[in-house]
């Protein structure tokens, strides 16, 4: 079973959630998908045993050949080829490493090199849980190519839980494709409901089941409940607005470790899961 973890806006305890949720379980293949941002090792500590390299192929053009690259412009559905004049510009930030470069363009004056775009990192943590971290190179903004690299790892078969990009965008939804389960963290303020709401239009549109876990919850009003009420979505979990979970937060300690009795909060975010989809 693929449970994502996701959240319409940063900072509302998406990978708290996540982490904790693994911790409590004590045996998954936890997967971070949050590769511009990757923080689940600070609470995980894993053991790093394999780092794999991630590359990507790019085109290059042998302008000195005199060749007229201009069909590669033309079709680059992503603007990634200026010509102008005699000159060809490559912005190695839009392509997507389609190829379509080497197809159109003038036979064997474009090439194709690799490109590393981050790492993956594998290892393993205590209880039992199977670790893997996507890190994007800084400035790289291929974060679905090593979302992919991560996709080869998974095993469907056990408990997989995948720590996904803030957000709604590509990434994000890259991360909940495959999921048999999303859990949406969010907190109970105008800005937490307002990106709520832009996730579970996404993950109604995926036809994804989900549910909700209210983080923080004692601050701001009760609109975020009402909402769920309202729309029929079940809210898994509330964590209190607690300094005592922040500061062991900040020290890199999960919510388990403040107060044991946490544990169960997350087993049966669990059961509630699988009760849900019937396993
Ligand atoms: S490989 Fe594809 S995305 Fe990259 S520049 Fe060529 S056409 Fe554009």
């Amino acid at each position: 079973m693929i449970i994502s973890v996701a959240s319409g806006k940063g900072g509302t305890g998406k990978t708290t959630v996540a982490c904790n949720l693994a911790l409590a379980v004590g045996y998954c293949q936890l997967m971070d998908y949050d590769v511009e941002a990757p923080n689940t090792s600070f609470f995980i500590k894993p053991d790093i045993k394999h780092i794999q390299k991630v590359s990507i192929k790019q085109p290059y053009f042998l302008t000195e050949t005199g060749a007229d690259f201009s069909k590669c412009a033309e079709f680059c559905h992503y603007n990634a080829v200026a010509v102008i004049g005699e000159e060809v510009i490559l912005f190695p930030e839009l392509c997507h490493g389609c190829g379509g470069c080497l197809l159109v363009g003038p036979k064997q004056a474009v090439r194709e090199k690799d490109v590393v775009v981050g790492e993956v990192k594998k290892g393993v943590a205590k209880p039992n849980i199977n670790y893997y971290m996507g890190d994007l190179r800084p400035g790289s903004m291929r974060t679905v190519s090593l979302q992919s690299a991560l996709d080869k790892d998974i095993i469907k078969s056990e408990l997989v839980i995948i720590d996904c990009p803030p957000g709604t965008s590509c990434s994000m939804v890259f991360s909940v494709k495959d999921c048999d389960y999303c859990i949406l963290v969010t907190e109970p303020t105008p800005y937490g409901l307002n990106d709520l709401q832009l996730s579970v239009e996404v993950l109604k549109d995926m036809g994804k089941p989900f549910g909700v876990v209210i983080n923080r919850d004692g601050i701001g009003d009760d609109q975020v409940e009402k909402y769920c009420r309202d729309n029929y979505i079940q809210v898994l979990a509330k964590i209190p607005n607690d300094i005592e979970i922040a500061r062991y937060y900040s020290r890199g300690d999960s919510i388990i470790d403040y107060n044991p009795e946490y544990r169960q909060v997350f087993e049966n975010i669990l059961k509630d899961i699988e009760k849900e989809l019937e396993l």
